[in-house]
């Protein structure tokens, strides 16, 4: 059984490196990215091309919760994308929407049906575009489906752009869909997403009323997220059952050289790890991904690739399909991309930093301090108002980050803590500070012109980087760093949405009061926002968001610590939080939510019991029987000496028996625990309870084991050990 990982590192020594050739245009020359870039997208631009300048208009004005898109209209659209799809090469369609499993789904019908005379011939209508109906009852719903029909459907989300997924023979035309139960109630990631970026734009385009903007007409969200992830070779993850099952390592000892070096961070990044992240940009540039930024992460074997922010609703589609590329890429490679949280224990981890801002449809960013004291007016106010969202809700933006995967990084020396916190760097927090107080903001060399009431001019870029913090500001965005590597964006962004709104919405109320009718003065707008200030600033936090200090603190200032995901998830069930999602339409009703609360504890339970499972196996196939001939070959030769020379001879040599015997026994005693975790757990109906005591006991026990493995694989032979080691799989790339 060695053997098989012998040969597993021989394979991969031996490979020869895939190579990526850039596209090149039919005179030869190599091309640049913008002339294919977009090339299998039905975007505006072919839109335009292919459909009366009316029509596009009115479809552009098409939004889930706004205007709904007729038959006269989907029909002219369907027809256009059509004929583009099959001049292309595709055969067939799908609604691809994004189900609560963190994925995406899809569903396939060809592009052929029979005409009256029963011939064949190309056939899609605008009924095929705007709804397709996959059965709904073999994706999570949280027990909606017992009490209402199985039927589900899919409808056009006609937000973000359609676009052709090739395979090695053709194209697919995938149709960005949101999914709803047949009584109506969303079973999806999306339309949550869709909803939250209304209401912020609602809110916030009352606000830019307030402080008397004009020219737009309403408010983007944008996000730009920054994906992290692991690669290893398929032969070394072929050997590993908890790496396809469990997406981890459940056990593995650390090599004495890992990341302590820190020569992995920004180092120059392997060839074969290039050329394969060069074909995915390939990839992505052809459905229209901005792709922007490539590097080496922190950990050995670990990658990071960001894009340009785009409008929330299209990064979310679009951080799917990067998932979707590296993944599909990473096999011509002989790679697998490994997007778990935390595939090796005591290793860094991968998150995804969910880059945030909000900015009118003529293209202000409201979280840019602008270059005139008016601009400062409002930047403070929407600055003020993202830091009440955190203050207010920051239980909810915990909740949008909980998972069993990203549990193993919160809280953990290398992520943000499990407790939100506003980081805003020196001269936000001092400005902000000395508003409160009454003072008129000292100028220094980061701010100047004082001129107009006490609105200073807010340098630029003067914001420091504090890695330590969940919810950063950065210059003219924030940075949410808690979200986990495998999440889907969506929930973060509705959530911090949906917050932001509610945020704004009070801030109005109070300014309108204030105000009295009139048009707000930029003493009273300012009045709003050092009040604002004052009341939430218990959770800005400018220190090491990693010390113990820390936790003691924010226990002292009252802020929560959600420390697991059974704990974040009861949020879902907290009237207030319940109250908020549903006054902004997010949720449609209590039901709703009840339902995604069942499906993220189920979840959470599911994918636990697989780890723990895998452990278990591992445990009884690999590591038991490993130790068990080590120990045997130990006190044969043991035997051996002791008969030829005697006792006194094989002193140490014994007390290495006694360990590895005493080693043995720990395990197989350990091992009974899980085991009985395990069956116990079986029984158990009540999702609430099994996830603490999952998060309680058997992690616990699970840790033990995965201890006393670990004391195993750096004793025993390494003839013996059958496991791919750590070493192997993140250094030998
Ligand atoms: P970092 O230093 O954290 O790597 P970058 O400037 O490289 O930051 O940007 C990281 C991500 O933030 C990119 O996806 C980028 O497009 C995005 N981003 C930049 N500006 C904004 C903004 N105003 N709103 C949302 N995202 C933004
Ligand atoms: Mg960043």
């Amino acid at each position: 059984r060695a053997n098989a990982r012998y040969e597993a590192i021989a394979k991969m020594s031996s490979r020869k490196i895939r190579t990526f050739n850039r596209p090149e245009a039919s005179n030869g020359a190599v091309m640049s990215i913008p002339q294919y870039f977009g090339c299998n997208t039905f975007g505006w631009d072919l839109m335009s091309q292919r459909l009366p300048k009316d029509d596009v208009q009115e479809l552009r004005e098409v939004s889930p919760s706004r205007r709904k898109l007729t038959p006269e209209l989907a029909d002219k659209v369907a027809y256009a994308v059509k004929e583009w799809a099959i001049a292309k090469g595709a055969t067939h369609y799908c609604h691809w929407f994004q189900p609560q499993t963190g994925g995406t789904a899809e569903k396939h019908d060809a592009f052929f049906s029979f005409d009256k005379s029963g011939g064949a011939i190309d056939h899609f209508t605008g009924n095929e575009l705007m709804q397709q109906e996959p059965d709904a009852s073999s994706f999570p719903s949280g027990g909606r489906r017992s009490t209402f029909e199985a039927r589900g459907y899919t409808a056009w989300d006609a937000t973000s752009p359609m676009f052709l997924m090739e395979t090695d023979n053709g194209f697919t035309l995938c149709i960005p869909s949101i999914f709803i139960s047949y009584s109506g109630e969303h079973l999806d990631e999306k339309t949550p997403l869709l909803r939250s970026i209304t209401t912020v734009s609602d809110h916030a385009k009352e606000s830019l009323e307030l402080l008397g903007e004009q020219n737009f007409s309403h408010v983007v969200s944008n996000c730009g997220p920054e994906q992290e992830y692991f690669v290893i070779d398929r032969a070394l993850y072929e050997l590993r059952p908890d790496l396809v099952l469990a997406g981890r390592t459940v056990l593995g000892a650390m090599p004495p050289k890992h990341q302590q070096l820190s020569d992995h961070y920004f180092g120059s990044i392997k060839q074969r790890v290039v050329n394969f992240m060069m074909e995915c940009e390939h990839e992505l540039y052809k459905l229209g991904v901005p792709c922007k930024t490539r590097h080496n992460e922190v950990a050995p074997s670990q990658c990071e690739s960001a894009p340009i922010y785009e409008f929330a609703n299209i990064a979310a589609d679009h951080n799917q399909l990067t998932m979707e590329i590296i993944r599909q890429v990473a096999k011509r490679h002989d790679l697998v991309a490994l997007f778990h949280e935390k595939p090796y224990a005591g290793m860094n981890g991968s998150g995804k930093h969910l880059n945030w801002s909000l900015a009118t449809n003529t293209g202000t960013n409201l979280l840019d301090p602008g270059d005139k004291p008016h601009e400062n007016i409002r930047f403070l106010y929407f600055l003020t108002a993202t830091i009440k969202a955190v203050h207010d809700w920051s239980k909810l933006l915990r909740l949008s980050v909980a998972s069993a995967g990203n549990d193993f990084r919160l809280g953990a020396n290398e992520a943000p803590p499990a407790i939100m916190s506003v980081f805003l760097g020196q001269t936000l927090s001092s400005i902000l500070e000395q508003l409160g107080s009454g003072e008129d903001p000292t100028p220094s060399e980061t701010e100047i012109n004082l001129d107009i009431a006490r609105i200073p001019v807010i340098a630029k870029d003067n914001t420091d980087r504090n890695r330590t913090s969940p919810f950063a500001f950065t210059g003219n965005k924030f940075e949410f760093r808690a979200l986990g590597s495998s999440q889907s964006i969506s929930s973060p962004i509705a959530y911090l949405n949906t917050a932001m709104a509610q945020a704004l919405k009070e801030m109005n109320d109070s300014l309108r009061s204030i105000a009295g009718g009139n048009k707000p003065s930029e003493k009273q707008i300012l009045e709003v926002i050092s009040k604002t200030y004052k009341s939430c600033k218990a959770v800005c936090f400018e220190g090491d968001g990693y010390s113990e200090e820390w936790h003691q603190e924010a226990e002292s200032r009252g802020l929560p610590n959600l420390k697991n995901t059974p704990e974040a998830l009861q949020t879902l069930l907290d009237e207030k939080t319940r109250k908020l999602l549903i006054d902004h339409e997010i949720f449609g009703s209590g039901e709703e939510l009840d339902a995604r609360y069942n499906v993220l504890i189920e979840r959470y339970n599911m994918l636990k019991m697989i780890e723990f499972q895998s452990l278990e196996n591992l445990v009884a196939t690999h590591v038991i029987p490993s130790l068990s001939q080590y120990l045997g070959d130990v006190a044969g030769s043991y035997k051996s000496v002791t008969d030829v020379l005697g006792d006194g001879a094989t002193k140490s040599q014994k007390r290495d028996l006694e360990n590895l015997n005493e080693l043995l026994q720990s395990m197989s005693d350990s091992h009974r625990q899980l085991s009985d975790f395990i069956h116990s757990s079986a029984e158990t109906d009540d999702e609430g309870k099994l996830g603490d005591d999952i998060s309680n006991k058997g992690l616990e026990i699970a840790q033990k084991l995965e201890e006393l493995s670990a004391q195993a694989e750096e004793k025993i032979d390494d003839m013996l050990w059958t496991l791919p080691k750590y070493r192997e799989m993140i250094f030998s790339l």
